[in-house]
């Protein structure tokens, strides 16, 4: 084992950068600590501009000859990936319940499949991604998606793994070389996903992962002039400074950012499921960029929806995340805390009541908070919290409701709950949103669109969606005349 190996959890995780295939050390390192107990759990390279430049050369070293792999080579490395990522979920579950926090039960039985999925599906997508031939007067059209070039992919903490390998499958389908940009305060299992790519035989250079801070090394990969494309997830204002940076060479963005999403609760739902729906809310401490943190709920139910809603969250367990009965773990980091209780504070000091919660508890834990009696040109109602914190509304109308939903800076998703389906049609008709779900929340396929309206982001992910952004979508036109005799 190096000296810059670490080990989590007794999983042996290398804390350098993975660029053309070799592991590569800064001269700097970073803390990385754990939101479970605050212990640090290894120095991280600290990447910089030296190092983005190495990882985007090794990409577009690797390009030619990874773009001109046939699809069923690829779609082959893709599913040893997965099978790479299958083998080591416990692993993969443990180190990245030990860096972010969330549930270790989420992690082995929902999320790291999922991030196997994940290449499975893009594989597999690969292999039937056509478009019909279609005739112009006699002349063929034919589409072809060709691969774009090296790709930068810029990911946040709260999902790790699977917010990276959603970018990653897709792009390595369509053909594309990758600079894998983790969030510094979870860099472990992107490290842990070279080794997996690497022993799968997927060729050096083709899946490069760059530690640090993105204040220090972004710049650097989304200014680059020999990168194709930008796929970032992550928060707004880090959103414009990428838009800015990847400006100077017009390089195709695709943005994942924040939400304020509602939850539309009207008075002919099932309100138990309502109810199960809102409380579902809390899942990941609130770290969730889809979470309906806005409950807007008919007047004729508010009352008995909030005595059932508190009556559910009154049985959530809050606590260590590698618990089997934990429901809410840790936040990520003591400065999002800070800022979660900072939005909390201020509601209240504005006039907002804590129908529960409304406070720090011991360690980076917030306790599940609901406030009521909120405006709807708070702060509180218009800005993203990403932390147990949910407010609730009245509305007396469907207008009304309508209203208040799309009366955000964002529109990533919106849920209703409802026991007529007219409505619903009406309804979601009229929400600004990449997702509506209606009476269930966070059913997701991967061959759906993926993205946010407004502020919620720029562009779609997702199947076909994904392709269109990884490649560079050709038409070729050809004319039945002009051969010379070859058939
Ligand atoms: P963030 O914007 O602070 O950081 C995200 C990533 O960007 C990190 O890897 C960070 O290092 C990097 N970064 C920071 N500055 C950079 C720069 N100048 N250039 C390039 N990269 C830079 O976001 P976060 O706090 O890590 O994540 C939380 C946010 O992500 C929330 O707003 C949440 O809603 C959003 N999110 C959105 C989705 C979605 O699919 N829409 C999913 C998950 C999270």
């Amino acid at each position: 084992m190096s000296e810059h190996t670490i080990t989590v959890a007794g999983v042996a995780v290398d804390t350098r950068h993975w660029i053309g295939g070799e592991r590569v050390a800064s001269a700097q390192t970073f803390p990385d600590v754990s939101p479970i107990d605050g212990s640090t759990i290894g120095e991280i390279s600290r990447g910089t501009g030296m190092e983005a430049a190495a990882a985007v050369a090794a990409a577009k070293a690797a390009f030619p000859a990874w773009a001109a792999t046939s699809r069923a080579e690829r779609a082959r490395i893709l599913h040893a990936i997965a099978d790479g990522v299958e083998k080591r979920i416990e692993e993969l579950s443990i180190v990245e319940t030990t860096d972010n926090g969330a549930l270790l039960r989420s992690h082995r039985r929902g999320v790291m499949p999922r991030v196997a999925h994940n290449f499975r599906f893009f594989a597999d997508w690969l292999l039937k991604l056509e478009h019909e031939d279609f005739e112009t007067r006699g002349h063929t059209n034919h589409v072809s998606w060709d691969p774009a070039g090296p790709s930068v992919l810029i990911t946040p903490w709260n999902a790790p793994l699977m917010l990276a390998t959603w970018k990653v499958a897709p792009a390595l389908a369509a053909g594309n070389t990758v600079i894998l940009k983790p969030a510094e305060w979870t860099p472990l299992t992107a490290s842990l996903l070279a080794d997996i790519a690497a022993e799968a035989g997927l060729p050096a250079g083709v899946l490069n992962v760059v530690q640090g801070y993105g204040s220090e090394i972004g710049d650097a990969l989304t200014s680059h002039p020999d990168v194709r494309r930008i796929s970032f997830t992550g928060s707004v204002p880090t959103a414009k400074r990428i838009a800015e940076s990847a400006a100077a060479n017009l390089t195709p963005l695709s943005l994942e950012l924040g939400g304020k999403s509602p939850l539309l609760v009207f008075a002919d739902a099932d309100l138990d499921l309502a109810v199960d729906l809102a409380v579902e809310q809390y899942d990941n401490a609130g770290q969730v960029c889809l979470a309906a943190t806005r409950f807007l709920v008919e007047e004729s139910v508010a009352e008995e929806f909030t005595r059932r809603f508190v009556e559910k969250a009154g049985q959530l367990t809050q606590g260590d995340p590698r618990g089997e009965a934990t429901d809410i773990g840790p936040n990520i980091h003591p400065l999002q805390l800070e800022k979660i209780d900072g939005f909390v504070q201020r509601a209240v000091a504005a006039g907002a009541r804590a129908v529960i919660g409304g406070h720090r508890k011991d360690g980076q834990y917030y306790a599940p908070t609901l406030l009521t009696a909120v405006a709807q040109d708070s702060e509180i109602v218009q800005e993203e919290i990403f932390g147990p914190v949910l407010t609730l509304q009245t509305f007396a109308t469907e207008d009304e409701a309508v209203r208040l939903a799309n009366d955000t800076r964002f529109g990533l998703a919106a849920t209703l709950a409802t026991g007529a389906p007219e409505r619903a049609e009406r309804v979601t008709a009229q929400l600004v949103a990449g997702t509506v779900w209606t009476n269930c929340f966070f059913v997701r396929d991967l061959q759906a669109p993926f993205g946010g309206s407004r502020h919620s982001g720029v562009g779609r992910e997702g199947g076909t969606w994904s392709f269109d952004f990884y490649c560079d979508v050709k038409n070729t036109v050809t004319s039945p005349n002009g051969w010379n005799n070859h058939g």
